[in-house]
């Protein structure tokens, strides 16, 4: 099977262009990156993956942000708005608290437009302007809309992006707009979004940049190799365990690619990969479900509800790659009420580090199973915060303290504050 971590490096393709090519991950049919726009296979419709002939190592990285990994993506520069090169945050009274050996947070809420997005977007964006289209579109949660705005402006190709209308936070629809997109609200959920946007792009209306695009996992990646360099630099060692949110499952997907070419490459024994653990909300579970039912594939969810809007999504298109990656990695996946995601967005914002609903589902998954033992108080974890608290203002000052009216004088004040 091609995703599994001890899969061979297969053989260079009569298609592949400068040594990169795309496969089917069901059926292994292989097709040019760039002659033609594809996101599926042609002959089984199986979600597609980027491949290259040559992997690299740890030496031949250099730089800083996305594009220090230009070795282990398609183009050598991208469009770009010096996205990645996050931090990774010590939480020193959070680690204490759920009782871990090394608690670190990425976190992703730190680039250009507050979120991972803009990892995939550098390199979907390059992707689009080797093909020549004329017109860039996602369905999108916010985040990814936010993000395909600002690359696509920067890289001056027109934006449409089609949102579940009333279920985006303020932030994300304030930059997709300034920014330029043309926003279309959908009076159905992401998934319909998806659906929607999905055949626009089969018609040729639009160049889709979605996390079915395998050119936006391969930006992802780098959020995988940054950890990596960031643990080994700092405890000598990769992490234990990496907790992130799940969505479309597209990061998942990512750091699972991410792993497997470092194995492949010889620079990551297959016993030292990250447990690749995903986080939903109860509302919106479909990938957890899977898991705890040791399904082959994910049921969608018709239904989905959670305050954590981003990852408000009932039919994860990735799960075809995100479900091996947890599988192979020795993860899980566990689903957290929107309580237990609020609770965890203060205790982060405790440390002084400002996530969005989705991003604190991390923290509370890591502290759910630590309490249950499935997590060891021996290893060192890498939470992933996927998301800026500035794109939900909404969220954060529910979750936060209510301002306090006062009259216009000190003394009025002073004896508010004694009160
Ligand atoms: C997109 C997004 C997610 C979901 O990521 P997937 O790769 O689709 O699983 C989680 N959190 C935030 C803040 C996001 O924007
Ligand atoms: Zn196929």
């Amino acid at each position: 099977m091609s995703l599994s971590l001890s899969a061979d490096q297969p053989a260079v393709p009569d298609d592949a262009d400068d040594g990169v090519w795309l496969e089917c991950i069901e059926c292994g049919e292989t097709f040019a990156p760039f002659d033609d726009i594809r996101y599926t296979c042609d002959e089984c419709d199986g979600l597609l993956e980027v491949r290259y002939a040559e992997l690299p190592t740890f030496d031949d990285f250099e730089g800083h942000g996305v594009w220090r990994y230009a070795d282990a993506l398609p183009f050598d520069s991208g469009v770009t708005i010096q996205e990645g090169a996050t931090p990774l945050y010590e939480v020193p009274s959070l680690e204490d608290d759920i009782g871990v050996e090394a608690l670190r947070i990425k976190h992703e809420g730190m680039n250009p437009t507050g979120s991972f997005k803009d990892r995939g977007m550098t390199v979907g964006v390059r992707v689009a302007t080797e093909l020549g289209v004329d017109r860039l579109a996602c369905a999108s949660t916010g985040n990814t809309s936010a993000a395909l705005a600002a690359y696509g402006s920067r890289g001056g190709i027109e934006t449409l992006v089609l949102l579940p209308a009333g279920k985006v936070a303020a932030g994300k629809i304030a930059q997709a707009s300034l920014h330029g997109a043309r926003i279309l609200e959908v009076d159905g959920n992401f998934d319909a979004c998806l659906d929607i946007v999905q055949e626009l792009a089969g018609q040729g209306e639009a160049y889709l940049l979605n996390s079915l695009n395998p050119f936006r996992l391969e930006g992802q990646k780098t959020i995988g190799l940054e950890i990596l360099e960031g643990f080994l630099a700092d405890y000598d060692t990769v992490p234990d365990r990496i907790v992130l949110p799940v969505g479309n499952a597209g990061n998942t997907s990512a750091l699972y690619k991410a792993f497997r070419e470092l194995v492949q490459a010889g620079e990551l024994a297959e016993g030292d990969v990250p447990k690749l653990t995903g986080v939903q909300a109860e509302g919106a579970a479909p990938m957890v479900e899977a898991i705890e039912n040791g399904a082959d594939e994910v049921m969608r969810w018709e239904e989905v509800e959670t305050r954590a809007t981003a990852i408000r999504i009932g039919n994860p298109v990735n799960a075809p790659k995100a479900l091996p990656g947890i599988r192979e990695t020795g993860g899980t996946a566990v689903a957290v009420s929107d309580e237990e995601i609020t609770e965890a967005q203060r205790d982060v914002a405790g440390e002084g580090i400002g996530v969005e609903p989705a991003s604190a589902a991390s923290i509370a998954g890591l502290r759910k199973l630590r309490r249950e033992g499935i997590v060891g108080d021996d290893e060192r974890v890498a939470c992933l915060t996927t998301g800026h608290l500035l794109k939900d203002p909404d969220a954060a000052a529910a979750a936060g303290a209510d301002p306090e009216s006062v009259p216009n004088d000190l003394d009025g004040v002073l004896e508010h504050l004694s009160e």
